[in-house]
């Protein structure tokens, strides 16, 4: 029995890991969830999965939380705050850790339980962006491993060979990421100047959560995903490339040398990638009908757009100056994504966000966690400076 800490449990991924989880009583079991402000959606989720610990983000909700699991006669442990998460990440109350918090606030628990030698199932991609180095640090020294949940990893971790192989030994060309193109895919500038955050968030394929659709949307996911395949793969940034394919049945290719081009297909759904990643080496049902070759009848494949979303190319430029521009990067688009979501800021203003924030970045490296987070706030103080400065 595999004891799971699903951090980040009321989300999107969260709702797609419980229900393979669900389906496999046997084998899993969600001893720790997580929740940053949602007490009654947290407190609904420990009624069915009955873990032993359960932790809110938010410290000032730990009180309501301890209060509504008790009224509902349920005894889980609480814990609370960012040490809560971490806590919860490291300790011993679970084998696998389901990284899916959403941003920044994801890393130090990643970070935690790849210390911690727990089996990481990483969705999370920001925490890789801002800390990549870090990250495959804190996984050498815990000797656990890292099994990819985004859909494009999941699907390039199964087309190489086993294990953590060396790409040029394994006559690796290139990596190539899927992107659907988003919900604006063939707009122009001129009509994605009044797209509203709705717009933006209905997405053709796939139902997630709001900042990852944004990011679809302006094709920063993209770009996030070829710095998440930097680090993740050791592929430097010429040999990964980005294809759009609207379908969203081809998860991403391999090219090898010798001509060959392995790819991974399935229907859009989540719970494949995250029934791969719970399983593996095994595979197990994920609750994800079979693909229709008939039906889907079609698979196209275009070149992005580059010149109408600029954030593909801003994060391709991010990986190549390397240092603290992606963690760069990741805070500013986290920063214009909240403000565009609340109506404060323009979609294609985003993308000018970020150049700014690139364009005046501090030259430092980073050396250990502290002086990340250090940068990563004053990233953030910049970008808020940059949208107000915008909005007057
Ligand atoms: P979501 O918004 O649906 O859920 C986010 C979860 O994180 C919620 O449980 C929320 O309570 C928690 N959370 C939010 N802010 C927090 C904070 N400050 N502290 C602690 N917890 C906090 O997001 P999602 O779509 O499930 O995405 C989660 C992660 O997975 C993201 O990094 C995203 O890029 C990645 N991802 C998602 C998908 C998808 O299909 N949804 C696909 C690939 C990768
Ligand atoms: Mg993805």
């Amino acid at each position: 029995m595999m004891r799971i800490a699903l951090l980040g449990a009321t989300g999107s991924i969260g709702a797609s890991t419980l229900d393979v989880v669900a389906r496999h009583p046997q084998m899993f079991r969600a001893s720790v969830l997580s929740a940053h402000r949602n007490v009654d959606a947290l407190v609904a989720l420990c009624r069915t999965f009955r873990p032993d610990l359960a932790v809110i983000s938010d410290p000032a909700l730990e009180g309501e939380l301890v209060r509504k699991l008790r009224a509902a006669n349920l005894d889980a442990r609480v814990l609370a705050g960012p040490a809560g998460l971490v806590e919860a990440a490291a300790g011993d109350h679970a084998d696998c850790v389901v990284a899916a918090i959403v941003g920044a606030a994801g890393l130090e628990s990643t970070l935690a339980a790849a210390r911690a030698g727990k089996r990481l199932l990483l969705a999370n991609k920001e925490s890789v962006v801002m800390a990549g180095n870090l990250l495959k640090a804190a996984l050498d020294e815990g000797g656990g491993a890292l099994l990819p949940v985004d859909s494009e990893h999941n699907a390039v971790f199964q087309c190489l060979p086993g294990g953590r192989p060396d790409l040029t030994e394994a006559g690796v060309r290139r990596i190539v990421l899927t992107a659907s193109g988003g919900p604006f895919r063939g707009l122009r500038r001129e009509q994605l100047a009044k797209v509203t955050p709705d717009m933006a968030c209905a997405h053709p394929n796939w139902t997630m959560g709001r900042k990852i659709s944004v990011d679809s949307a302006t094709l920063m996911n993209k770009g996030l995903e070829v710095i998440e395949a930097h680090f993740l793969f050791g592929a430097a940034a010429t040999e990964i490339d980005v294809v759009v394919h609207r379908q969203s049945i081809v998860h991403s290719l391999v090219e090898y040398r010798d001509g060959s081009v392995l790819a991974q297909l399935g229907n859009p759904d989540m719970r494949t990638a995250i029934a791969y990643a719970l399983a593996w080496p095994a595979r197990i049902d994920a609750g994800v009908s079979a693909l229709d070759l008939i039906a889907t009848a079609r698979l196209d494949f275009e070149a992005a757009d580059r010149d109408t979303f600029r954030c593909l190319d801003l994060a391709y430029q991010a990986l190549a100056a390397g240092g603290l521009a992606p963690a760069v990067l990741n805070a500013a688009n986290e920063e214009a994504v909240a403000a565009f979501l609340d109506g404060r800021l323009p979609f294609l203003s985003i993308e000018a966000v970020i150049e700014e924030c690139l364009d005046h970045m501090p030259d430092a490296s980073i050396s250990d966690l502290a002086s990340l987070l250090d940068s990563d706030l004053t990233a953030r103080r910049d970008a808020r400076r940059i949208i107000a400065g915008l909005a007057s």
